[in-house]
This record gives C-alpha cells, structure tokens and sequence, in this order.
C-alpha cells in the first residue's frame, strides 16, 4: 500500500508476502498473520491515510477502512483519529526462515561457503571468473553471477572489472533503531502511524511471543555504524505517545539498531530496488541487485522467483 503502482517493491511485495506465508506454512517456520492497523493520529493525517488506502485499492492490497470507534473496541489503548486494516500483515521468524532457505540450497546440492567475501570477477569466455577470500583465497567458476551483497553492493560491483563505473549505484546508509517495552503487551495487532517518503515512521511491532518493539527511526549516516544512541528515548516516547498516550516511559528500553542500503539520499523521492540485467549494463547474465532495503525480506521468496525469471 505504499509503494508507486507497478514498480518492483509493489509487485515483490504483494507476491512475496503470499509466497512468505506459503513457505512458512509447508516448512512450518514460526509466523503469525497479525494484522496490522495503519493509523491517522490527528485530523490533519486523514488525507494522508486516505492516500494510502486509494494507493492500496489501486496496487490490489486487501485493505479495509476503519473507524475511530472500531479501532477502539478492538485496541483500546490506541488513540486515533482513524485507521485502516490490513489484514494479510504479520511477522514471522527470520532466523528459521533463513535455516530453512539454507537447508533447501543444500539439499538441491548447492554450497553455501560461510566467512568468505567475494573480492573481484572478471570474465573469460562469457565465464565469470570469481575471487574470494576465506581461509584462504580461492577462485570460481559461473556462468551467472548474481550479485546481492547488501550495504556492500556498491563496493562489491566497484571491484568487478567487467562492470562500468557508471552502472553501479551509490548506497546511502539509513540507520534504523528499535526499542523494547518490558510492560504488559496492550496490542493485538501491529500498529503503523503515518509513513513519510523514506521510512514507515516509528511502529509497534511485536515478535512471536508478543514482546512489544518499537521502531525503526531512520537517520542518514555517512559510515555502517551500529552504536545504539540512547538519547533517541525521548524522541521515540513523544512519537508513540500521539497514539498511545498510557505507555510507561520507564518500560521502554534499547534494543538494537539495523542500517538500510538505500539508493535514494534524505530528501530525495521515491526509488524503487535496482535489480539490473543486461538490457541496462550489457553484461550477460550477471544481474545486480541494490537498494534492496524494505520490503526486501517481505519481498524474498519473489525477488528470487525474479531473478531466476531473469537468467538467458
Ligand atoms: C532497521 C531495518 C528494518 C527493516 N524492516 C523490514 C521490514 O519490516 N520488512 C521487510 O520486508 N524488510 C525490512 N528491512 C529490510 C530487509 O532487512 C532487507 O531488505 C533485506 O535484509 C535485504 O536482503 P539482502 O539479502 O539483499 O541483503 P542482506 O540481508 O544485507 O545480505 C547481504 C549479505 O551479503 C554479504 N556480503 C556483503 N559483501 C560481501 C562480499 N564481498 N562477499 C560475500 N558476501 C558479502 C553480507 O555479509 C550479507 O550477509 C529492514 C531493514 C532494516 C535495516
């Protein structure tokens, strides 16, 4: 519901979420379709709220209108003007759902070779020639080289001489912090306050127990830096109290910070993921992936499926 009608993070998104529950139901990986309410704190957010849902109605969201007083019957600590239900949202357990990938690579007899950083490629005969470093450094063999390393790509894409300089983006690093509520857990569904262009704005989450979370903020920062700042507490009860006023200030804790590989810089417009093939950088089947930040992991299971569909 947020993202420009037809671009990759609308259609990965929605079909990725259908395959996300799929495959975690056949491998039985721990997930929960919660739900979750997107909320207008004040009268002023409703048009925004009004913007989201017709954005939804048009990329074929399920989503559902719903009324200051509903919304209190069913969250009765939550204070809004209005919201809307989503109600294919939920959570689900990341470190399984990564096992379980793990175990499906092994089993169709790929190798996955863990502590080791691919540090160049070059091409001999349409071969892609792959250096890396563990242990020790190695070489490879591919015919397709697919490249999603992350807040790494820009680097990584730098050291493949094939490549030319002006085909790789430059990755800006949005770092994002989530504190933890040790109080009783008010809220059975996620709650999204009103997103801005670069991020979902500061959200309830909670995990598979029901442990509250809230976050993530996002702040621009020149180098991967993972230092938590616990001086953003302040920032973060003024947020949450817009829309759930009896939260206990004490009870809010740090938690952990993540950083986003972002192709779009502070202030700038929306940017979709950058998933280049050929027909942008000339290089056959060598497929670039950047910019993969929310909803990168939503969006998983389909960017594979896409990228398959992408190989020649
Ligand atoms: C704070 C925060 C909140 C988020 N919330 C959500 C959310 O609610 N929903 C959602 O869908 N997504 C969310 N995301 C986004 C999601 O985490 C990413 O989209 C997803 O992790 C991208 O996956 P990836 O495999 O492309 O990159 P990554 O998960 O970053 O994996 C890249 C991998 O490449 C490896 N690598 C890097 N360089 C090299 C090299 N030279 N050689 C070998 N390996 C290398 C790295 O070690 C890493 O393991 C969030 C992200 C953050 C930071």
């Amino acid at each position: 519901m947020y993202y420009p009608n037809n671009t990759l993070k609308h259609k990965l998104c929605l079909r990725g979420n259908h395959l996300l529950y799929e495959y975690a139901e056949a491998r039985r990986i721990p997930h929960k379709k919660t739900g979750k309410y997107i909320v207008a704190t004040n009268e002023k957010e409703i048009t925004k709220l009004e913007k989201i849902f017709n954005l939804g109605c048009k990329n074929k969201v399920e989503l559902k209108r719903v009324s200051k007083d509903e919304i209190k019957e069913n969250e009765p600590e939550l204070s809004v003007a209005a919201g809307i239900f989503s109600p294919n949202s939920g959570v689900i357990d990341v470190p399984s759902l990564i096992n379980s990938l793990e175990v499906d690579v092994t089993n169709n007899k790929g190798i996955i070779s863990l502590n080791t950083s691919c540090k160049s490629a070059r091409i001999n005969k349409e071969i892609f020639i792959i250096s890396c470093n563990s242990s020790e450094k190695f070489d490879f063999e591919s015919k397709v080289l697919i490249n999603a390393s992350g807040l790494e790509s820009f680097n990584t894409s730098n050291n493949f001489d094939f490549l030319k300089k002006k085909f790789i983006k430059k990755i800006y690093f949005a770092k994002g912090h989530y504190f933890k509520y040790s109080g009783k857990n008010p809220f059975k569904k996620l709650i999204y306050p009103i997103s801005n262009d670069e991020s979902l704005g500061i959200h309830v989450g909670m995990d598979l127990e029901g442990y509250l979370r809230f976050g993530p903020d996002i702040e621009y920062i020149e180098k991967i830096d993972y230092t938590f700042d616990s001086s953003l507490k302040n920032k973060f009860l003024e947020s949450i109290k817009t829309y759930w006023p009896d939260i206990i200030p004490e009870k809010l804790n740090e938690d952990y910070c993540g950083v986003r590989p972002k192709i779009q810089n502070k202030d700038e417009q929306f940017k979709d993921f950058s998933i280049s093939t050929s027909n942008f950088h000339g290089i056959k089947n060598f497929i670039n992936l950047q910019g993969i930040d929310s909803p990168g992991l939503t969006s998983s299971l389909a960017i594979g499926e896409y990228v398959c569909s992408l190989i020649e």
